[in-house]
């Protein structure tokens, strides 16, 4: 072990072990109890707890044990010893013995804390733990996910390394790449009214690596979005980014799931390759989503037909205005509810952009509970399968719509009726994704992935024709639910990515104006290539059976992108921005310093 006797010979994990020897061990006090004149000290380093213990005739070590607070540093050398059968803690690994004191320095002090990191839970708010994230940091779980989080990467960089991959850094003030994203910025001093933007990926530098003949890339990456945030998202994120030359979707596909088996590998899991496969339209058809959770049912199914027959005005309307009626069933779910339950899962329907939901459960008797007459719902049960106590949800609108808020429904319902079940992994590759999709507010096609993706060849005509129906040679990894990553196969032709700028709506010189670079290299002998990011923040989350990805980030952001520790973004003295060329029309709000 690195580091100094002077301080410690022992990690104190390391000591639980060297029973009957003379260690010396440093780290925080965790915990201090005194017992009629016996001060049990708990010292935690990064490997564990460990238990020291100080006798009444421990002269000026007992002076300085009395006078410890919580998380003050100390060093204390002793002879480990096994705990009497009584006092052993089963809870921890160090549990069996303790540290009979001879020797204990006072290496810092720790003024009152803040908030407590004894226990694992707190009252604090997320704001106080960012603030003092080195505090929250030396909490367990923390503490742990940051471990997985770093055997992960090493995991993956071993995979990559094996099949021949060379990690190579791209530069992080570059120009604007289309990840559909909002850029960062990044005024030049040496060129005022010049901007840098902050990668939201290296997509456009991986291209041009594979031009330059890397051939197999891969880089641990930061990216830059400036998005509103959610709850899993993050201004700057962390991406495992790949890219090859002479390969076809099924290649990258089966690197990937070797990356993952030895990622989830690190948690004790075994994942089974190869993953199945989906289509992005039988993804939304059965799941309304592009990134289905595939540990439970309750799939989306069509009731359109016995709908538009069964004299319910808005069901009929529905449909012979090209509308659809869809359905989902949670079993068990509607058994305990009541009327007023039931109801409120319109109003969350709603929140979810649906126009209205007709909910029905079944009965003992066969009679249907529901929020119409169910002499409109003739056969529905029968139809859907459902049984006594499940729970049917119907919604009737445009397909789009229906299958986003079924799709939506279906998982939060899953999670709160308890249908997910533990311990279950179920990846999946979704591929065949349309090429472009029509944004109805700008009027106009945005590529779904970026706009670098290939067509599939056999579709290439039809970009002149009905882009829309163009399927791309994209496809993304999929992990209960979570999309862990995506990519896509290139395209290689100048001529081709010409007619692709064409249909999202770049003219040639607009394309040359932005991507002349991409264009030019384009027609240097580009092999053909493709890659894939994975997106580690999730995928870490995923693993370590967090909720936000913030819980796998050593200093996050807040939900409004600011850094309560530094008190970043926080305003520049006029100078700076004199420097640059700027001035600034508001003036920035005074960050509260801690
Ligand atoms: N650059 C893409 C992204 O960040 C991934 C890829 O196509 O490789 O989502």
């Amino acid at each position: 072990m690195i580091g100094a006797e002077r301080y410690r010979t022992h990690t104190c994990l390391d000591a639980a072990r060297a029973e009957g020897q003379t260690v010396r061990i440093a780290g925080w006090v965790h915990r201090r109890r005194d017992h009629g004149g016996v001060v049990f000290l708990d010292v935690r380093d990064r490997s564990g707890i460990l238990q020291l213990v100080v006798h009444p005739d421990a002269g000026v070590v007992m002076d300085i044990a009395q006078r410890l607070s919580p998380e003050d540093v100390v060093s204390a050398t002793g002879v480990l010893v096994g705990r009497s059968p009584e006092t052993v803690n089963p809870k921890i690994a160090t549990g069996r013995v303790e540290l009979q004191i001879a020797d204990l320095t006072l290496l810092a002090e720790a003024a009152p804390l803040p908030f407590s990191v004894e226990d694992e839970h707190t009252e604090a708010g997320e704001e106080l733990r960012l603030t003092y994230r080195y505090l929250d940091l030396r909490r367990e779980t923390r503490l742990r996910a940051l471990e997985l989080r770093g055997r992960v990467v090493r995991a993956i960089r071993g995979v990559l390394e094996h099949e021949g991959f060379l990690e190579v850094e791209t530069p992080m003030l570059t120009r604007s790449t289309p990840e559909g994203a909002r850029d960062f910025l990044v005024p030049s001093r040496l060129q005022q009214g010049s901007f840098y933007a902050l990668p939201q990926s290296p997509q456009l530098f991986k291209q041009l690596l594979m031009v330059g003949g890397i051939e197999r890339y891969y880089q641990v990456v930061r990216c830059f979005r400036d998005e509103d945030l959610r709850a899993d998202r993050q201004p700057e994120f962390t991406q495992v980014d790949i890219e090859a030359s002479f390969v076809e979707p099924r290649d990258i596909q089966r690197l990937i799931e070797q990356v993952l088996v030895a990622a989830w590998a690190e948690a004790g899991i075994a994942l089974e390759v190869p993953f199945p496969r989906m289509t992005y339209d039988e993804a939304v058809r059965r799941f309304g989503s592009d990134r289905p959770d595939l540990r439970f049912g309750c799939e989306i199914r069509d009731w359109s037909a016995a709908a538009a027959a069964s004299g319910l005005g808005v069901f009929g309307s529905v449909v012979s205005g090209g509308g659809v009626v869809r359905a989902i069933v949670i079993p068990g779910a509607g058994a305990g509810m009541s009327r007023k339950d039931l109801d409120g899962l319109v109003t969350e329907a709603q929140e979810f952009g649906a126009k209205g939901l007709v909910w029905a459960v079944p009965g003992s008797d066969g009679a249907l509970r529901a929020s119409v007459k169910s002499d409109f719902l003739a056969g529905l049960a029968e139809d859907l399968g459902a049984g006594e106590g499940d729970l049917i949800a119907i919604v009737a609108d445009d397909e789009h719509r229906a299958h986003h808020v079924l799709g939506t429904l279906r998982t939060r319902w899953a999670e709160r009726f308890g249908l997910i079940p533990d311990g279950v992994w179920a990846p999946l590759w979704v591929v065949d994704f349309p090429l472009v999709e029509w944004n109805a507010d700008e009027r106009r096609w945005d590529a779904l992935h970026h706009p670098f993706t290939a067509p599939r060849p056999e579709d290439v005509p039809l970009l002149a024709t009905d882009p829309g129906a163009v399927l791309a040679e994209a496809y993304d990894v999929v992990m209960n639910g979570l999309e862990l990553g995506g990519g896509s196969i290139r395209i290689n032709q100048t001529q081709l990515q010409e007619r692709v700028f064409g249909v999202i709506g770049l003219d040639a010189e607009q394309a040359q104006e932005r991507f002349g670079f991409l264009l030019r290299a384009l027609e240097l002998g580009a092999p053909p290539h493709g890659g894939v990011a994975l997106g580690l923040d999730r995928l870490v989350m995923q693993l370590a059976g967090e909720r936000s990805i913030r819980d796998v980030i050593a200093f996050p952001k807040t939900a409004t992108g600011s850094d309560p520790l530094t008190g970043a973004p926080a305003g520049v003295d006029p100078p700076q921005l004199r420097e640059l060329g700027i001035r600034s029309t508001v003036t920035p709000p005074q960050a509260a310093t801690p």
